[in-house]
């Protein structure tokens, strides 16, 4: 029998399912992170999981532009942005695994019938693969208390079909106390008179029960808080407890969301149906990151020279890290995005613009268009001596621009541009040569780097060792380093015994720093990633 087994109350692991309702871009991720933030505050071991109801294995092939920024853990996963996000709040580091999407799980569920594994069996959605699914969460949940589920989309579409039945079985499964839905929808105002609409929550909480999934709480997306009557009707009319129906109005930070959520009573809400016992949170600690992003005795002006630039998702985590920098350093963070295209083909006068601003960074990227803008940009910033940072695509453009123009290789550029130049100055891994693939068939995830005493990059991160995430398939060519080198870049980190290139600086500049790992994803609120505070520091 399929339903066996009812766990008693207040056993763990609990499992919090947050949905969304009426659109996308509600914020779910900060929801999931926030609810995920309080009940760690209280003391329980806390994680989240993203599942991404697209058929695709991981978020690693989709352009950023469409979809956000890839997140890579240390394992080497390319995740979801959320992930990031989950990473931020809770101070610990995600897997692979915590990303789960359908394109796993359908692979998961191929791979064993080809296997034999249901001999016999005609393989279908409910049990196989919603199967696979329950085993997945679970298998995340062993080792925490509560595991936050977030599931992407929007309740009603037919991808996330699959994951949504595997709640409802958990449900029934696992026991009312260990389970807990939480629906985010929107209250939007259309009139003058600011009247907070609430038939598009009300609708979307029938489309879950249609399926099967009771919401306990709603996390009601608004401009200004929830008045008391639209919480009221929302309540009468979703048949949810008014101290269930909970305001997510907006607010200036993302890492206030907690407090939002806390002042409401969340936590009692959810320690009385999760049978958590008198949960107290200690919140001075997380107060004192959160009012940081508040008290600023000055500004800091940054602008990002990218190609991704149309959508700051692309880039949420060297925004964030930016933020956190800027945060513990008491400055308001200012960041304006500039496409690299503009700067292609013009004159020296157009990458004028970047003067106004106290620093210039250059984030990831892929492939040649806008990069030839990029490589004037960061030309203009080191003969200006402005404040630079790049990170991977940005420290690859910046060897060909100290190539170019200072080192008189005027053709260097990078094999990612010209597929048949073995001699590039940028220039294929070997080790990549034998990916057959595009997926998952990058350097990726966390390796060791090793620091050259008695440089910037000693002094910014005082330890001979670091650990830091990947994404390339490209890096500095070797035969150019001692070119290089007389030419004033000091290349002050490497990887795998020497063999690749972390790190570059000009000491000549007042902070010209490079590094082709990304940074940015090691960045966390109160406790910034050393290079971005070097960076933010040298520009106030
Ligand atoms: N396109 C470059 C490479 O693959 C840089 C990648 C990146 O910026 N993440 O090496």
């Amino acid at each position: 029998m399929r339903y066996k087994y009812i766990k008693p109350s207040n056993k763990f692991p609990k499992f919090i399912f947050i949905t969304g309702g009426v659109m996308s871009g509600l914020g779910k991720g900060i929801v999931a992170s926030s609810v995920a933030k309080l009940l760690q505050l209280t003391g329980l071991k806390v994680t989240c999981t993203k599942i991404d109801p697209y058929v695709n294995y991981d978020a690693g092939t989709m352009n950023p532009t469409a979809h956000g920024e890839v997140f890579v853990t240390d394992d080497g996963g390319e995740c979801d942005m959320d992930m990031g996000n989950y990473e931020r709040f809770l101070n610990s580091p995600m897997t692979k695994w915590h990303n789960i999407t359908t394109g796993r799980i359908y692979s998961d569920v191929i791979k064993a019938e080809r296997e034999g594994k249901y001999l016999g069996q005609c393989v279908q959605i409910i049990p196989h693969v919603t199967d696979v699914i329950k085993k997945s969460l679970k298998n995340i949940a062993k080792e925490y208390d509560v595991l936050v589920v977030e599931c992407g989309g929007t309740v009603g579409d037919i991808e996330s079909l699959p994951f949504l039945e595997s709640f409802r079985q958990m449900e029934l499964e696992e026991g009312d106390s260990e389970t807990l839905f939480i629906h985010v929808t929107l209250a939007p105002i259309l009139d003058v008179v600011g009247e907070q609409k609430t038939k598009p929550t009300q609708h979307s909480v029938q489309e879950l029960r249609r399926i099967g999934i009771h919401p306990y709480i709603l996390a009601v997306r608004c401009q200004k808080p929830l008045r008391k009557e639209a919480r009221h009707k929302i309540s009468m009319f979703a048949s949810i407890k008014e101290q269930c129906v909970i305001s997510c109005h907006d607010c200036s930070s993302i890492y206030d969301v907690p407090e939002i959520l806390k002042d409401q009573g969340i936590i009692d809400v959810i320690s009385g149906k999760l049978e958590l016992k008198n949960r107290k949170i200690r919140w001075t600690e997380w107060e004192k990151i959160t009012d940081s992003f508040f008290n600023f005795s000055g500004n800091v002006n940054i602008g990002i020279v990218g190609k991704y630039v149309n959508l700051p998702d692309s880039y949420i985590s060297v925004y964030q890290a930016l933020l956190h920098s800027s945060a513990k350093l008491g400055r308001k963070l200012n960041v304006e995005w500039i496409d690299s295209e503009k700067f292609e083909n013009g004159s020296k006068d157009e990458v004028k613009v970047l003067n106004k601003f106290d620093g210039i960074l250059v984030p990831g990227g892929f492939g040649i268009r806008g990069s030839e803008g990029i490589i004037n940009s960061i030309n203009f910033v080191r003969e200006r001596n402005i404040p630079f940072l790049g990170i991977c695509f940005g420290f690859q453009l910046s060897l060909i621009e100290f190539a170019r123009n200072q080192c008189a290789i005027t053709d260097a550029s990078s094999q990612e541009f010209n597929p048949d130049d073995d001699n590039s100055l940028v220039k294929f891994m070997p080790e990549q040569e034998h990916a057959l693939n595009l997926g998952g068939s990058m350097r990726l995830g966390k390796h060791d780097i090793t620091i050259v005493p008695r440089t910037l990059a000693d002094k910014i991160y005082q330890n001979n060792k670091i650990q830091r995430r990947h994404r390339h398939r490209y890096e500095f060519n070797q035969d150019y380093r001692q070119i290089m080198e007389e030419k004033g870049m000091v290349l002050s980190g490497h990887s795998d015994m020497g063999r690749r290139i972390e790190i570059l600086e000009i000491p000549s500049n007042k902070f010209f720093f490079a590094v082709q790992y990304h940074s940015e994803f090691s960045s966390i609120p109160g406790r910034p990633e050393e290079a971005f505070k070097a960076f933010i520091t040298s520009c106030t």
